[in-house]
């Protein structure tokens, strides 16, 4: 298939044409405010346009009008509307600007950069920025390449989504000096991986791959670095960039020369449901990234009206592992962007964890979650228990929660309580059970936000770890 960028112009035309029962101005008005990228393959291969727009391929890259609230929806409405009746001497690029503003004066109050970012996780060696560089978990460096900053196609939940758009594009995290990052993992020798994210690093040539990655190679002082991780959707959503791509051949002998020169490549591939991994192209994608020595490891977040159930789960967990793929994480959907619209609350999310396990494969067990990547880590929902209550009159519920992963490592090793909430959807929801206003390790947090000389986490020496009492 060729390669062929749908931008928001195609929606008007292509909703007229294969959904007339929908209005199109109205997904117009959401794609004014959310970023839209779309290509041929998802829109004719995995979208079944006869349940549009219930269809979850559908959702999952086609902005829902019922995304933005009435309010933001109507005065988006008024702006577009302002804009057909303008007369003939206002010129295009006027009325264009006209959206581009009201649409973004409604992202400014979507929370377009959650979890503290830019503010906590860039690395300041001697006071400065490492550009591109985020160090939040101690063994792990993410980078993101300037040339690898958006996607074959855009998901509408992306916790990234500002990055696509005028509010983020300004703060994108993006470097472009392969030096300055295998000089900071050259002098960090607790960092065993670099997981080159984005947007997605798959839209870049091999050539720039390389460019990036090489300098980790074959280097005496990134010894200690033992894989290269890539970010990426573009197995489920063009997976032609391994198979028919003129630079599909390229990148596999790439995938390969890094595994020969002693790293592993982890791809870390983003599905978010199984009719992603149905199809002969991404299964042959998948067939051929593995003969390359590199292995697949599977993420999503879970997404209210797209994979909200354990069918989908198991299904979607078996199939990867059928296809060679490990299954690592369910995310739950972060506090940014339309997170009304698509978040799960986190009970039903921790039964759609524990039912899809349940009835998965025991090889297809392997993902972790639900979890929810927050500022101070990856923090896990691992039970709900009913116990006695304190006043000793009947029983209470719990979350009984855990770090995967935590700004200060020592954190994973103590498992922690919040009150049952059943409609609480992300840890800002939650307050300790058993008395106290905080959590154990937030003011330990408070104190590193505070702190501007330290740098990020992942810098930080904790080989004495802090109380965590
Ligand atoms: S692939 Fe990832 S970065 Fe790209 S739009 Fe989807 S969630 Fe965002």
């Amino acid at each position: 298939m060729k390669w062929e960028l749908y931008s928001k112009n195609i929606i008007k035309p292509l909703l007229a044409a294969r959904a007339p029962h929908l209005n199109a101005r109205h997904y117009d008005a959401a794609a004014s405010v959310f970023p839209f990228r779309n290509n041929p393959y998802v829109v004719n291969k995995l979208i079944n346009w006869s349940d549009v727009p219930n269809d979850p391929i559908f959702r999952l890259t086609f902005p829902n009008p019922n995304m933005l609230k009435p309010e933001q929806l109507a005065s988006m409405m008024s702006a577009i509307d302002t804009t057909e009746m303008a007369t003939e001497d206002i010129s295009e690029r006027m009325k264009r600007n006209y959206i581009v503003e009201s649409g973004k004066l409604i992202r400014e109050g979507l929370n377009p950069h959650p979890a503290g970012q830019k503010e906590e996780n860039v690395p300041k060696p001697e006071g400065r920025d490492v550009l591109g560089c985020q160090h939040k978990y101690s063994q792990t460096v993410l980078f993101f390449p300037a040339e690898g900053q958006f996607c074959h196609a855009y998901c509408t939940y992306c916790f990234r989504w500002a990055q696509f758009t005028d509010v983020g594009s300004k703060q994108q995290f993006k470097g472009k000096v392969p030096q300055l990052l295998m000089e900071y993992v050259a002098q960090h020798p607790q960092v065993r991986d670099v997981l080159f994210t984005g947007g997605d690093p798959m839209v870049m040539k091999t050539e720039m791959i390389r460019a990036y990655v090489n300098p980790l190679l074959n280097n005496p002082a990134t010894s200690h670095l033992d894989t290269i991780r890539i970010g990426t959707k573009s197995l489920a959503y063009w997976p032609y960039r391994f198979t028919t791509d003129k630079d599909a051949t390229a990148t596999l002998n790439y995938f390969e020369e890094i595994v020969k020169s002693g790293k592993q490549v982890a791809i870390q591939a983003h599905f978010t449901h199984p009719r992603e991994l149905g199809t002969l192209e991404v299964q042959e994608a998948m067939r051929l990234i593995r003969m390359t020595g590199a292995n697949i490891r599977t993420q999503s977040p879970l997404i209210r009206g797209i994979n909200d159930s354990a069918e989908v789960w198991t299904e979607m967990w078996n199939k990867q592992t059928k296809l060679g793929a490990f299954p690592y994480y369910m995310f739950i959907e972060r506090d940014t962007g339309a997170h009304d619209y698509f978040s799960v609350p986190l009970p039903r999310a921790y039964d759609i964890f524990t039912d899809a396990q349940a009835a998965a494969s025991g090889l297809a067990r392997t993902a972790r979650g639900p979890s929810m990547s927050a500022g101070p880590g990856k923090i896990a929902i691992e039970g709900i228990s009913e116990i006695p209550a304190e006043d000793g009159k009947g029983m209470q519920k719990v979350f009984n929660l855990k770090f995967l992963q935590a700004r200060n490592p020592a954190w994973t090793k103590v498992p922690f309580y919040a009150k049952f909430d059943p409609e609480a959807t992300w840890l800002s929801d939650l307050k300790p059970a058993f008395g106290g206003d905080k959590f154990f390790f937030e003011k330990e947090y408070e104190e590193h936000i505070k702190s501007d000389s330290s740098g990020s986490s992942g810098q930080m020496d904790f080989s004495k770890p802090p109380s965590c009492g």
